[in-house]
C-alpha cells in the first residue's frame, strides 16, 4: 500500500530541511527522486545521503521561480526517467516584517517563491501526470495556512493561498487521478526557523509551551506523511490540509 518502487518523484528545495525529510521518505518507500533546488552543490549532497541510506535519487538545478526553469525540469526529469509520478512543492522563503516595513519586491519574492511556484510547477507536470494514468501533487503550507503572522504578511498570504490552489487542483484533476493536497508543518527545526529563532525573541520558548507535544519537530517528522500522500493508500484523498505540527494547531 506504501511501495513507491518504480514511481518519480520531483521534491523541490529538496536538498535541506522539511523536503529532505520528505525525500528520504520516497526515496526509502522505493522512489526515484530528483532534489530540485537553485545550489547544485548542497543538492548534490542531498543525492548522495539519500544514495547512501540505499536511496535512488539524482539533481537537477532551478529556480523556481522561474517558468522556463521550471519546464526545463520537467523534461530532464522525464528524459532521465521516461515518467513523473509524484510532485513535492517545498520550496520556500520567507522576509520577517511587518507590512508597513515590507517592500513591494520582497512582497514578490516571498508569493512568487512559495505560491506561484506551486502553480507553474503544478500546471508544467500536469501533462506528464495525465500521460502517466495519474500523479499524486503535495504542497506545503504552514501553521500560517491557518493563523496570521503580524511580522510575515507575504508568508502568511503564500501559506494560506496554497491550501486554496491545493482544493483547485484537486478538484480540477481529480478525474485525471491527479491526488493534491497540503500538508501544514508546525514549528520544524530548519535553516529556516533558525533565522526567525534569532530575528524572533522568545518564539523558542513560545513554540515549546504552545507545542502539546513539548518539542520542535524535526525534519524525519515529515517523512511518513510524504509517503502516505504519494502512495496508493491516499488514494481517495484529496483537497486536504493535514497538519503535521505535534497539537501546535489545536491549542486554543
Ligand atoms: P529551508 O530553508 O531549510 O529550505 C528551503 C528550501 O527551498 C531550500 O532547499 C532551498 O534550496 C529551496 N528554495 C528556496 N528558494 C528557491 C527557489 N527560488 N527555487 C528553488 N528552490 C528554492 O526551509 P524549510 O525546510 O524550513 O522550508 C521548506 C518549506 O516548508 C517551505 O515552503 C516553508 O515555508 C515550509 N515550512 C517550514 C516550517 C518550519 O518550521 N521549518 C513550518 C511550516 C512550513 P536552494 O537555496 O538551494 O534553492
Amino acid at each position: 500500500m506504501f511501495d513507491l518502487s518504480g514511481k518519480v518523484a520531483i521534491v523541490t528545495g529538496g536538498n535541506g530541511g522539511i523536503g529532505l525529510g520528505m525525500a528520504r521518505g520516497l526515496a526509502a518507500a522505493g522512489a526515484s527522486v530528483v532534489i530540485a533546488a537553485r545550489n547544485l552543490e548542497k543538492s548534490r549532497a542531498a543525492v548522495a545521503e539519500l544514495e547512501a541510506r540505499g536511496g535512488s535519487a539524482s539533481a537537477i538545478a532551478v529556480d523556481v521561480t522561474q517558468e522556463a526553469a521550471v519546464s526545463a525540469l520537467i523534461t530532464q526529469t522525464l528524459e532521465r526517467h521516461g515518467r513523473l509520478d509524484i510532485l513535492v512543492n517545498n520550496a520556500g522563503t520567507n522576509i520577517r516584517r511587518p507590512a508597513h516595513e515590507l517592500s513591494l519586491a520582497q512582497w514578490h519574492t516571498v508569493i512568487d517563491t512559495n505560491l506561484t511556484s506551486a502553480f507553474v510547477c503544478a500546471k508544467a507536470a500536469h501533462p506528464a501526470f495525465k500521460h502517466g494514468g495519474g500523479g499524486k501533487i503535495i504542497n506545503i503550507g504552514s501553521m500560517m495556512s491557518i493563523f496570521g503572522a503580524s511580522f510575515a504578511p507575504a508568508y502568511a498570504a503564500s501559506k494560506g493561498g496554497i491550501v486554496q490552489l491545493t482544493r483547485s487542483l484537486a478538484s480540477a484533476w481529480a478525474r485525471d487521478n491527479i491526488q493534491a493536497n497540503a500538508v501544514l508543518p508546525g514549528w520544524i527545526d530548519t535553516d529556516l526557523t533558525r533565522g526567525a529563532r534569532e530575528q524572533i525573541p522568545g518564539l523558542h520558548e513560545n513554540v515549546l509551551r504552545r507545542t502539546p507535544a513539548g518539542r520542535w519537530g524535526v525534519i524525519d517528522d515529515l517523512s511518513g506523511i510524504a509517503v502516505f500522500l504519494a502512495s496508493p493508500a491516499s488514494d481517495f484523498i484529496s483537497g486536504a490540509a493535514i497538519p503535521v505540527d505535534g497539537g501546535y494547531s489545536i491549542q486554543g
